[in-house]
């Protein structure tokens, strides 16, 4: 008995993966969270599919859903947003489905950060702006551990994405500003890929007045960094004349 944990990526019906399409085309019952999934991506559910929104339902009656539906034989997706691996609160479902002898599969997808990049059309890591980029969030109802407080990963000055935080925008700043200077680039993009999607670009100085004025108090991700801005990084070696890799030879 298997259940695929399958991941919707960002909003756009076709950044998903083909096999995540296929696994939604072919279950008999779809489990998804309806507060962050665009339901766009369900038309790649099959016509017979039961749809159960996830929302309302705790840990134990969504395991119970699950196990039940397997029982009678049925094939099962448990669709999450962007990608399952990052805030997607799969641990505690596969945990508690192996302990009933259930097997889980992730389907890895195109998570929000990426898209949220391509929506300002910036690549995270530039030469010699940054090569790291930092996944974050600040503390919410979930906390996160002292060691890795936002000040403290802002000491690096590498590109940030920060997820679910938008909520906290003024937090957000101020933490920055520990370590990056205000005229550091940032960019809030609401939805990103969604048909409704919204990008916002300021600095750190202004961007929370900017994103208050704008109304965007979810779904959105919080882009940091020089990689937003700088027009003099140096080009990567990859695609220079004078560098040869396994695939192209230099030229003189
Ligand atoms: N697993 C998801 C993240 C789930 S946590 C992923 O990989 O993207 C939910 C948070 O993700 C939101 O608070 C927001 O910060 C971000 N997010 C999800 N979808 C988004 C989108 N389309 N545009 C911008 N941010 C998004």
């Amino acid at each position: 008995m298997t259940v695929y944990f399958v991941g919707a990526g960002p909003g756009d019906a076709e950044l998903i993966t083909v096999k995540g399409a296929r696994l939604l085309g072919e279950a008999d019952l779809i489990l998804y969270a309806g507060s962050l999934v665009n339901k766009d991506i369900l038309v790649h559910a099959g016509k017979k599919a039961r749809i159960e929104d996830s929302a309302g339902l705790n840990l134990d009656e969504q395991v119970k859903m699950m196990a039940e539906a397997l029982q009678e034989g049925k094939k099962l997706v448990r669709l999450h947003t962007g990608d399952p691996a990052l805030y997607g609160a799969i641990q505690e479902q596969m945990d508690a489905l192996q302990k009933l002898g259930i097997e889980s599969i992730m389907v890895p997808g195109v998570s929000s950060y990426a898209a949220a990049a391509a929506a300002v059309g910036r690549e995270l890591t530039l030469p010699e702006v940054s090569q790291t980029v930092i996944i974050t969030r600040l503390a919410g109802r979930t906390p996160v551990p002292q060691k890795e407080n936002l000040a403290s990963l802002a000491a690096h000055r590498a590109s940030m994405c920060i997820f679910l935080s938008v909520g906290m925008m003024d937090k957000v700043v101020t933490e920055l500003q520990e370590e990056y200077p205000a005229e550091t680039p940032v960019a809030v993009v609401e939805k990103a890929s969604w048909p409704k999607e919204r990008a916002i670009r300021g600095t750190l100085a202004d961007i929370a007045q900017k994103v208050q004025e704008a109304g965007i108090t979810k779904t959105a991700m919080i882009l940091v960094g020089e990689f937003l801005g700088k027009e003099d990084y140096v080009p990567s070696r990859l695609y220079a004349a004078e560098f040869s890799h396994e695939y192209r030879k230099a030229q003189d």
